[in-house]
């Protein structure tokens, strides 16, 4: 099965307005529709950059992916951001789990199972993350956790809803540490994965959704994650704020 690359830059709450447009445009100037016929690309940016960013990209083949969404429809939720309202934007995709807003926010696989819902009932992509702790690494706990990070974020979708979810396995001990998994550490996740997709949804469907790496991916090490057998691009942070660097990593 032929999988399209797929490299997300997740730019947290970074940048003003105009560091954000500026830092859009760089990568605009950078990365070539060659490029993008063979790797998907899409930019996470805060909420506030949205609707500017969604008439500057219009036309690229480069997409726009917001960070979180409510797991709500609508209603006496102050300060929060629906589904809804993204889809209006409009944006292509948005990150489910993200590991510091599980940490930070209390946001349980049940929660999010909601905002996956959310994403898929108003037409757009989730990329739902998950991954282990350094503890739950340690204590060799973590095959079971991310098993279940998955199940009971996703296993209640149908076979047509999940092929419109993209994996992101982020070890949380890699995340914005500097250290990367190993790619053999890395390939284990992802086979593990791929194996109780397989087992849920069949193997048609496990072999077409795409898993990516996260952690600390920088252009040094892009290419080596990137080739193992189902590392399928990756979720970038610190490197996607560096345009430069961001390239380097799609050409990986
Ligand atoms: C992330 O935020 O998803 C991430 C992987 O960050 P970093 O690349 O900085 O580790």
């Amino acid at each position: 099965m032929n999988r399209k690359r797929f490299v997300a830059g997740n730019w947290k709450m970074n940048t003003s307005m105009n560091e954000g447009f500026q830092l859009l445009k760089d990568i605009m100037d950078r990365v070539s529709e060659s490029d993008l016929e063979t790797c998907d690309v899409s930019i996470f940016a805060p909420f506030t950059h949205l609707k500017v960013f969604q008439n500057t990209l219009n036309g690229s083949l480069m997409q726009l992916g917001a960070q979180n969404c409510h797991h709500e429809e609508a209603g006496a939720y102050t300060g929060e951001i629906s589904a809804d309202m993204l889809a209006s934007v409009p944006v292509a995709q948005v990150l489910v789990g993200h590991s510091e807003r599980r940490q930070y926010f209390g946001e349980t696989n049940e929660l999010l199972a909601k905002k996956v819902d959310q994403v898929l009932k108003h037409g757009m992509q989730a990329v739902y993350c998950y991954g282990e702790t350094l503890d739950q690494r340690e204590d060799e706990s973590y095959i079971e956790v991310v098993t279940n990070q998955i199940s009971t974020g996703l296993f209640h979708l149908s076979a047509e809803e999940i092929v419109k979810v993209t994996l992101a396995y982020e070890p949380v001990w890699a995340i914005g540490t500097g250290k990367t998994a190993s790619a053999g550490q890395a390939q284990e996740i992802h086979a593990h994965t791929r194996s109780i997709l397989r087992e849920k949804y069949g193997e048609e469907i496990s072999a077409q959704l795409r898993i990516l790496y996260g952690g600390s991916v920088k252009p040094s090490n892009a290419l080596e994650l990137f080739s193992m057998p189902d590392i399928d691009g990756g979720l970038i942070g610190g490197a996607a704020l560096n345009a430069q660097s961001f390239e380097a990593i799609i050409k990986a």
